[in-house]
């Protein structure tokens, strides 16, 4: 029998963002549900199509998804907060919606539920949330219908779930601990994943893919039973599905001898991320005789192409353990892109290194069709010498420049002087700000016309000079509304960038650029990461112009904006052939220049964001310092270390879990961090309470993922929640992340009542 193939997921936006727009498009009432519908069945039998003509055996459906797969899975076990119900929609899609982007209309007024990063990637997922007493039952037909949709396409596809244990792992509960995770609801859960099984059977599907990543992450007490009680019920319910026990994102090694003994069909795992310590289980543990191993070997996670002979060894090693091996992408392809065709803007040569998700399926193919060959026939494999050739000498000449700064570093490099407290105080004088001051995250409103603007610029259709004057006009605008409003610490608003990333990617040397490389991110929205082709170095400076300009414009202080060099990485494609914490030196030399030069321009308050830093936090604990933390954080520092006492550092994290490395962004040394807060619970407060934390601190008072305008009552009061764990000295007022992707309809209101909180509470304290 030939090596099977197997796609964990595909991504489901679509080659030119085709969900997004429709989506987009019925949210604004440019078109009805029944015309995203149509766009969805069209997508989803174009890729389910484009694997078969790949010759992909196991071909994955309910894979895809209006908003998040998270999000299907809650509304699968009817897990659908109260307040969403009472909205009381015709169409489920509605109720969806809300959950994801909070609904403020005739119907009512409810916040969406909160967002999570999905493991160390920058996909968001909604976090579930189970209502004591909810009634856990199946709510949903999705995945029939998706399966019965392929299934009239003359396709048999393998139903992709994510595993019970995750989504408890992952859902808000009421329980106080996993430990104490009701019996009833573990039982009502498994209960649903049973009957789901027994209905696959009756529709004639021959595999079930469960995901389960959470499995890679460290378990707590209470965890490996959980999963225990979870599939001794669900497989007691398996007729004749196979059931794929799917992981990712790493290793299983600490549970793979109890997932080995619960006679799995198939137990996929990550041979990329968790690759020595996955092999080593194996050998260890052996695999059980019913059981096929998934070998992850195609990464869902890069854009380079595979290493064949690579792959080839990770299968022979496992086919020394069982010769029930089948082929598989380590993970979804949800979090690459869709195609390489049409990448004209990078030269063939270069651009033959790179696989997508269509190129990715070509290669789980061929991977497959080699592991089946003999020796003589691999020896006259066109396919395996075209893929040695291009990791036979090297890709890329190294800059000794480069090199050459990095190798002259100090220790005193990674050092600001003076200390943090003494830096505060000088700096409180020299900005004059008032008690609790107010700003933003950088961004505003990027309208169509910005956008507009931009597309002309690049298609050629004005000049240089008559974007820059548009920009100018947009800056002008944007300081003016700011003064109006009353905000204290003023932003340019980044009209002149398209991404955070790829803006600076794009003034540094050693980066290449898509046209068409959009990943999703969260819901409709997709990011389009560069690529690190080479050694990285700055080429000009990238944003002086720009902030010296607005300020120029103002009394006020204006804030610079940058991006620091762990988020430039982390939200690129990095290369693989040096090190990540060889690549972020080399960005934070260059970001580095650019804050000095800003600090000559005469910007005494410089933001360096690192929205990305925690994302890629390795997912067990035992990693933390040692494979990331130890060089992510004085990468940050080496960055800023040499500006002036008075000259403010700010930095900025699109998220709140940070409790369990609260000192390490303590040690990034930063003056000020604004960080989300509004949609997660406000347990990071604690954290910093109690770690003494000393950088001071803008805890963000709204939510700016969802278009609700906040009243300025709700932000008074979050304001003081904030204050009871705070020190009033140390609190800054600013939204959750930057505006961009919000209207100025819904942004300027907020901000006034922001303002406005901010005021009150002021004035109240002064008494
Ligand atoms: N300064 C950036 C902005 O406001 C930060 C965005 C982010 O953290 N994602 O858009
Ligand atoms: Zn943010």
């Amino acid at each position: 029998m030939s090596t099977l193939t197997s796609v964990s997921g595909f991504p489901r936006i679509g080659q030119n963002r085709e969900l997004k727009k429709i989506i987009e498009g019925y949210w604004k009432g440019a078109n009805d549900l029944a015309a995203v519908k149509a766009t969805a069945a069209e997508l989803r039998a174009k890729h389910w199509k484009l694997q078969q003509a790949a010759g992909i055996d196991l071909i994955p459906s309910n894979d895809f998804s209006y908003y998040d797969q998270m999000l299907d899975t809650a509304i699968l076990l009817n897990v659908i907060p109260k307040r969403y119900e009472r909205l009381a929609f015709e169409n489920p899609e509605d109720t969806l919606f809300a959950m994801a982007r909070g609904y403020q209309g005739d119907k009512g007024d409810v916040t969406a539920l909160p967002m999570k990063k999905w493991f160390t990637t920058n996909y968001h997922y909604l976090v579930p949330e189970v209502e004591p007493g909810e009634e856990i039952k199946l709510n949903s037909t999705k995945p029939f219908d998706e399966f019965n949709e392929a299934k009239a396409l003359g396709i048999l596809t393998k139903p992709v779930l994510i595993g019970p244990y995750t989504f408890l792992k992952l859902a808000r509960t009421d329980q106080a601990t996993e430990l104490e995770y009701d019996k009833g609801l573990v039982n009502a859960v498994a209960a649903v994943y049973a009957e789901v099984l027994t209905k696959f059977n009756e529709l004639g599907a021959q595999w079930l893919q469960l995901d389960e990543p959470y499995l890679v992450l460290d378990k707590e007490p209470g965890d490996v039973e959980l999963f225990k009680t979870l599939y001794t019920k669900i497989l007691a319910a398996k007729a004749g599905v196979k059931v794929l026990l799917n992981t990712y994102f790493g290793h299983i090694a600490d549970v793979y001898e109890t997932v080995n003994l619960l006679g799995f069909d198939g137990i996929g795992l990550d041979l990329n991320e968790g690759r020595e310590e996955n092999l080593e289980a194996v050998a260890k543990y052996g695999v059980a005789s019913g059981t096929t191993i998934f070998a992850g070997v195609i990464n869902g996670r890069n854009i380079w192409r595979n290493n064949y002979a690579t792959s080839l060894g990770l299968v022979d090693a496992l086919k020394q353990v069982t010769p029930n091996v089948a082929v598989s992408t380590a993970s979804s392809l949800l979090h690459v892109p869709f195609s390489t065709e049409g990448e004209t803007g990078i030269p063939a040569d270069d651009l033959k290194h790179f696989a997508f998700a269509v190129e990715k399926l070509g290669e789980l193919k061929e991977v497959a069709v080699l592991a089946d060959a003999t020796e003589d026939e691999k020896k006259a494999s066109a396919a395996l010498a075209a893929n040695q050739a291009l990791f036979d000498g090297t890709r890329v000449a190294a800059d000794q420049a480069v090199a050459d700064r990095v190798n002259g570093l100090t220790a005193d490099d990674y050092v600001r002087q003076p200390a943090r407290e003494e830096r505060q105080k000088l700096q409180r004088e020299a900005l004059g700000l008032p008690l609790l001051p107010t700003t933003t995250i950088g961004s505003f409103p990027q309208t169509k016309e910005v956008r507009a603007e931009r597309a002309k610029l690049r298609k050629g259709e004005i000049t240089k000079e008559a974007y820059d004057e548009f920009i100018k006009a947009q800056i002008d605008a944007c300081i003016k509304h700011q003064e109006e409003i009353g905000l204290d610490v003023l932003v340019h608003g980044e009209f002149e960038r398209n991404d955070m990333v790829e803006y600076f990617g794009q003034n540094l040397n050693g980066f290449l650029f898509t046209k068409n490389a959009w990943v999703q991110s969260y819901g409709t929205r997709c990011v389009k990461p560069p690529i690190v082709w080479g050694d990285v170095s700055r080429a000009k400076p990238i944003t002086v112009e720009w902030s010296a300009y607005a300020q120029s414009r103002t009394d006020h202080v204006m804030k610079g904006m940058l991006t620091g060099p762990v988020t430039i990485l982390n939200w690129s494609w990095p290369r693989e052939d040096i090190t990540h914490e060889e690549q972020t030196k080399q960005l934070a030399l260059a970001i580095r220049d650019e804050v000095l030069d800003l600090e000559a321009a005469g910007i005494k308050v410089i933001q360096i964001d690192e929205a990305a830093l925690r994302e890629k936090l390795p997912l067990r604990k035992s990693d933390w310092h040692v494979k990331y933390l130890d060089w992510a954080v004085p990468a940050f520092r080496l960055v800023h270390s040499a500006v002036k006492p008075t000259t403010q550092i700010h930095t900025h994290m699109c998220y709140s879990e940070f409790n369990d490395i609260i000192r390490d962004i303590d040690a990034m040394d930063a003056d000020v961090i604004s960080f989300e807060a509004s949609r997660g619970d406000l347990v990071v407060l604690d954290a910093i309470h109690d770690a003494h934390f000393e950088t001071e601190a803008g805890p963000g008072v709204y939510d700016i993922h969802s278009p609700r305008i906040p009243s300025e009552q709700e932000i008074e009061d979050r304001i003081y929640e904030i204050l009871k764990k705070m020190d009033v000295e140390k609190v800054w007022i600013n939204p959750d992340c930057g505006l961009k992707t919000r209207g100025n309809a819904e942004t300027w209101p907020s901000l006034e009542h922001l303002v406005a909180a901010a005021k009150a509470v002021r004035a109240k304290l002064a008494k």
